[in-house]
């Protein structure tokens, strides 16, 4: 069995293969394709095992009187040792090359031996396969002072020491390596359990804390620094805003607009390593690493690319699921507030309700919802939570309120005690500091403005400012639907010649009031002769007149009475909470006014009826009928007159 072990021997930091042949016995060879290449590699090894040799055959009577050198197959001289000074002629040095290079080729050894002269080269083989991997020289100026087998017991004893220190450094190696193994594996399985914690977390303020938690623990000694392009400040120190100083200089930045990793070393030794964090969509800062000397390996450079890489992904992938959720609870919240706001058609419920929703979404402290008053050119506070706004109006040029108004754009506020843009009574007198304002639009045109404010500064946030704009159109078109409900209403209730109300209007009412009040009243009013003013001066003149009537039966009622068109030329009102005796005058001061006013001029005739709880059959009808007959007789009675119906 021959296992490949790619060993990087500590002295030498390049790596070559060797065998290891560990069927049978535990031997250790160097492998056959040790090349020229492997020579600087060899060499100190050649030096420390003939060192060692030299150490311990230092005894050998040779040395006293001769030279051993120690040549590799190239036959270059490694090392020496011995008794005499290196001067030997030249005629000795290339006889002792010669001799080393045919012991390289014959693979044994060769002597010259003369009177005044004894040089042998031994070659030294490989315990693999026999091949020549060095050669043992002796020299010695006088004769024979030592015989081949002596040397070649001396080669077999250099080639045990140059294997002992082979041995020695193959082991320190394989320690070394198996050590690298273990870090490495510890390395993996700490990255691996770091990108598994980064990826469980649901939530980006997670993803960076367990990113620098997990860097510290990786490397105690080690500085951290993330820094992100986006607003993500979550008061750890660690997390800074990334600002762009001067990109050439600055690492971090030069990190960020280049997308990839980059690395300076101090004078001192320590490092700093920049390395972007980005996503599949974008890149979202950078991770700035310094380490002090010696504490780094730069073995480890991979895996902390990996885990910068896994943070991106997962800050990304955490970035993404909390916008998804805030769209989510967007949308449900602008669906709940459109469901709540179509459920009324009246204004001021609808103003009520928005205040309310919008203090609990934003978790705001105020609230105040303002209308333009189009006759009046003045926002009055249809609903607020502040009590002393309540029905405070405000020219449309002040204050956040005005600023909405004219730009037709939403507002945020920050700081409003740093930044006093404009005054603003809701901000001073509840001590707010953060704004958000929106306009209500109907048909592209301003018709309210929406303010929400907190007392501490920086509260509501950008998607605050956008989600107020979004409620404010549901809002706008809740408002247009009550508006539109109700000029439908009113059109409905009421009579397009007179401008009085409907007839079906005016008996809902009295229906109404019979059911809550105790008394009321209802004068029948019906233009005399009527006909004969159409058949004298046309309709267009007839209906003049009946206009003119209805002014001035409107003009005679108070407030809370109805006045209504109840067929043809014949008018009515109703006097909620009034006797006929009282009635009976208000119809006289209309019958006065008629016969005064109208031109050309007509008079009326009244019927005036009355109800109380006490009566028997409290209706409507009975109310019509009594008045009716009252009308009949005040006809029969030469008109232009008053009569009061019997209960
Ligand atoms: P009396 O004093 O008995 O009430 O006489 P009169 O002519 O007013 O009564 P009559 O019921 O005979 O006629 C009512 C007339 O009122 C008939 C119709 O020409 C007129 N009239 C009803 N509605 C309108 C209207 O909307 N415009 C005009 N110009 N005339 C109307
Ligand atoms: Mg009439
Ligand atoms: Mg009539």
């Amino acid at each position: 069995m021959v296992d490949k072990i790619i060993s990087n021997f500590a002295y030498r930091q390049t790596a070559t293969i060797v065998d290891t042949s560990a069927d049978s016995q535990p031997v250790w060879f160097i492998s056959e394709d040790i090349s020229d290449a492997d020579e600087p590699m060899l060499t100190p090894l050649f030096q420390d095992s003939f060192n060692q040799w030299v150490n311990e055959a230092a005894g050998l009577a040779s040395f006293e009187v001769g030279e051993f050198l120690l040549f590799n197959k190239e036959a270059i001289e490694i090392s020496f040792a011995g008794s005499q000074q290196r001067e030997a002629n030249e005629n000795g040095k290339e006889t002792l090359k010669r001799l080393v290079r045919s012991a390289v080729s014959n693979g044994g050894p060769c002597i010259e031996e003369t009177e005044d002269k004894f040089i042998a080269a031994v070659p030294i083989c490989r315990r693999n396969d026999g091949s020549v991997f060095c050669v043992l020289a002796y020299m010695s100026s006088t004769a024979a002072h030592t015989d081949l087998i002596n040397l070649q017991i001396c080669a077999l004893h250099f080639r045990s020491c140059f294997y002992h220190k082979f041995e020695q450094i193959y082991v320190k190696d394989l320690l070394l390596q198996q050590h690298r193994a273990e870090k490495d594996a510890k390395r993996r399985d700490a990255l691996f359990q770091a990108a598994k914690r980064l990826y469980d977390q649901i939530d980006v303020a997670s993803v960076i804390s367990e990113l620098l938690r997990s860097l510290e623990q990786l490397y105690p000694n080690s500085e951290v620094h993330l820094y992100l392009s986006q607003d993500h400040l979550n008061g750890d120190p660690r997390v800074k805003p990334l600002v762009f100083k001067n990109a050439e200089h600055d690492l971090v930045a030069k990190a960020f607009l280049n997308g990839k990793s980059v690395t300076e070393h101090d004078r001192d030794g320590s490092l700093r390593l920049a390395v972007p964090m980005t996503g599949k969509q974008a890149a979202y800062g950078v991770l700035c690493f310094s380490i002090g000397p010696g504490l780094w390996d730069e073995a480890d450079l991979p895996a902390f690319l990996m885990l910068a890489e896994t943070s991106g992904s997962a800050f990304e992938n955490a970035k993404l699921y909390e916008q998804s959720n805030l769209l989510i609870n967007e949308l449900r919240l602008i669906n709940e507030l459109t469901k709540r706001l179509n459920q009324s058609l009246k204004l001021k419920d609808i103003f009520q309700f928005a205040t309310s929703e919008l203090l609990t979404i934003f978790d705001a402290d105020y609230c105040c919802v303002l209308q333009l008053h189009k006759e009046k050119n003045q926002f009055i506070v249809m609903s607020s939570n502040f009590p002393g706004l309540t029905n405070e109006q405000f020219s449309p040029d002040y204050g956040f309120c005005g600023m909405v108004y004219r730009t037709r754009e939403p507002l945020i506020i920050s700081d409003y005690w740093h930044t006093r843009v404009v005054t603003s009574m809701l901000m001073d007198n509840t001590a707010s500091r953060s704004l958000i304002a929106a306009p209500i639009m109907v048909d592209g045109v301003v018709v309210g403005v929406i303010l929400v404010t907190h007392k501490m500064p920086n509260f509501f946030s950008y998607e605050n400012y956008k989600l107020l704009q979004v409620m404010s159109t549901h809002i706008g078109l809740a408002v247009t639907n009550a508006s539109l409900h109700a000029e439908v209403r009113r059109m409905v209730i009421t009579d397009i010649l007179t401008g009085l109300h409907a007839r079906h209007y005016l008996n809902e009412q009295i229906q109404r009031r019979q059911r809550k009040d105790p008394i009321g009243s209802l004068i029948l009013v019906d233009i005399d002769l009527f006909k004969r003013i159409n058949d004298t001066y046309g309709h267009q003149v007839g209906d003049r007149i009946l206009i003119q009537v209805s002014d001035i039966v409107r003009s005679a009622i108070r407030n809370g009475d109805i006045a209504a068109r109840w067929g043809g030329e014949e008018l009515a009102v109703y006097l909620p909470g009034i006797r006929a005796e009282q009635a009976y005058r208000i119809a006289e001061r209309i019958r006065q006014h008629v016969e005064k006013e109208t031109d050309p001029v007509v008079t009326v005739s009244c019927g005036v009826s009355e109800w109380t709880f006490e009566d028997e059959k409290i209706s409507v009808e009975s109310l019509f009928y009594r008045a009716d007959m009252a009308l009949y007789e005040a006809k029969n009675n030469g008109r232009n007159c008053i009569f009061v119906g019997q209960s």
